[in-house]
This record gives C-alpha cells, structure tokens and sequence, in this order.
C-alpha cells in the first residue's frame, strides 16, 4: 500500500493506492491554522487512522508547495510560510516511524502523469501547473529529477525569452518574488486577467476571454494570440535544454483546448529543431496529480517498511 498525502494551505489529502494504481481510500481534513507541530500530528493521525481502517501499512510520500534544500534540510521556498525552516521530512519520519519523501507539489504533478497519467510511457516528461502561477517539474525514466539547489524544472520566475517591444521590455510586470518580467508575470491566469485590461479597460475572466476570442472578438484574439505566442517562446527555452518527449499540462488554464494545437507549431517556430513539434497533452488526473503523485514517491522495488515484498 502506498499513501499519498498533499499539503496545501487550506486542506491536507490523503490518497491510498493499491498496487496497480487503484484508489482504496480517500480522506481530507482542514489544514492546522496555527503552528507547524500541529500540521505534522494532523499528518500522523491521517496515516494512522487511514491504516487502521483498511487493515494495513504503507509507505508514506508528502508533495508540499515548496522544497526541502539540500543544503539545509529545512523546507523552502514554500508559500505556506508555516512550513518554511522546519526539518519537515524527518520530523514525519520521526513520527510516523518510516522514512517518509517530501516532494514539490509540481514534482508530484509531473510524476503522477508520467505514472499512469497523460506522460505514462514516455521518457522525458515535462509537467507545467498553470494556473494562479506558473509551477513545473521534470521526470525522467519514472523519477522525479529534484536537482542540485531543488528548483528543477522551476523556470516560472526565469525571465521571459526574447522579449520584444515597449509593452514587454519597458513595461514588463513585477513579479511577487521580486523580480520583473518572470514567466510567471506574463503566462498565469491573473497575468492574462491584468493584461487584457490593461490594454482594453474590461475586467474579463480568463474562460471569458478565451470564449470571447474563439467567437472573434478582435481584443481577445490578440490577447489570446499574445498569451500563446510568449507561452510558447517560454517552453521553447525548456526544449531547448531537456528536450522533452512530451509536455502535460495542468491547473487552471490546462482547461484552454485551444492550448493544444496553439502551442505546439509556435514552440517549434522558437525551438532548434525541425523534425516536428514537442508534444503538449491535456493531463489525465486533474487536481488528484498532487496525491498520486506523492504516493508514487515509492516505487515497486522500494519498501519502506521493511516488509517482504
Ligand atoms: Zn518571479
């Protein structure tokens, strides 16, 4: 039995996975609002009670919105500031008496697609979760590929390729984490939002944006013709490195169909490559990726436990 659990800021998820894949049981609670011991007992007493009722024990992966560095141990980069500066990994081994992995939310996404998800069979997969931001990570040959410093993958808060015009040089939006001109500035849902109203002075959702343009108004075929085109010069840097077998798309704005035929001609214009466009896939688990991906934390030949196989 594998446990899948993710960590979110308003709610904590547990999955348990069978060993084919199949979901035995699924349970979620509010995330602790206080301090940080509180969230590591909610996570015991989910594993535990989880164990108790279906009668076995399992191994235990955790996909968290941060990482934990390598240099310190301690978790980072996480937007759940509660999280941030505690051993989190060995405080949940210590507690739940097993080794237990902590991955980044991302990472978890891109593993639980390349599992049994829309990546399943390919090499190289690239996940990017857009939405809110811009999160992504990278699997190869069924791991997670977590790199030196833990931000593999992480190229939402790199600056947006070959910019080009006043708007995208002169004007180029300020992003949260200090910098301007992020990826993520130009490509999440609330950037789309601000761009288009920027430009227009209409406040329009991004659903009504991408219905407006597909209907033909003219304001929202250049947004949405701006969106892709900076979207596609930002996977292009990606492909330009890891090259991947193919691309899966999550969060919010994975919901685009447009998306998958938009992308992959404009990515193969701004790539080094002529034998064909990266494949770019809708994903296949939608919100669920963050826990089955934590599950597939540990693979077959792993025991955690110290059980027989
Ligand atoms: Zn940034």
């Amino acid at each position: 039995m594998r446990f899948g659990i993710d960590l979110g800021g308003t709610k904590i998820e547990i999955l348990a996975l069978g060993d084919r894949g199949e979901e035995r049981l699924r349970h979620r609670i509010s995330t602790p609002r206080d301090n940080y011991d509180d969230i590591v007992r909610a996570i015991r007493d989910l594993v535990y009670d989880t164990e108790a009722k279906l009668g076995c024990r399992g191994s235990v992966g955790v996909a968290i919105p941060g990482a934990i560095s390598r240099k310190t141990g301690l978790v980072k980069n996480a937007n759940s500031t509660r999280l941030i500066g505690h051993p989190l990994d060995k405080d949940l081994s210590a507690a739940l008496h097993r080794e237990v992995r902590i991955e980044n939310d991302a990472n978890c996404f891109a593993l639980s697609e390349a599992t049994d998800g829309a990546g399943a069979g390919y090499d190289i997969v690239f996940g990017i979760i857009a939405g809110t931001g811009i999160g992504s990570g990278i699997c190869v040959g069924g791991r997670v590929l977590s790199g030196a410093h833990s931000i593999a993958g992480e190229w939402g808060h790199n600056p947006l390729p070959a910019p080009r015009g006043r708007q995208e040089i002169d004007e180029a939006p300020r992003c949260y984490c200090g910098r301007q001109g992020c990826i993520e500035s130009w490509c999440s849902g609330p950037s789309l939002v601000s761009l288009y109203e920027k430009r227009t002075g209409n406040k329009l959702s991004v659903p009504e944006i991408v219905e407006a343009a597909r209907r033909g108004d003219a304001a929202c075929i250049a947004e949405m013709e701006a969106f892709y085109d900076r979207f596609a010069r930002s996977i292009a840097t990606v492909v330009g490195i890891l090259d991947p077998d193919v691309i899966v798309m999550g969060g919010g704005l994975s919901n685009i169909e447009a998306l998958y035929t938009e992308l992959p001609p404009r990515v193969e214009r701004y790539a080094f490559t002529s034998e064909g466009p990266t494949k770019i896939v809708k994903n296949v688990h939608g919100d669920s990726s963050g826990v089955r991906g934590a599950a597939w934390l540990w693979r077959e030949d792993e025991s955690p436990l110290g059980l027989p196989k």
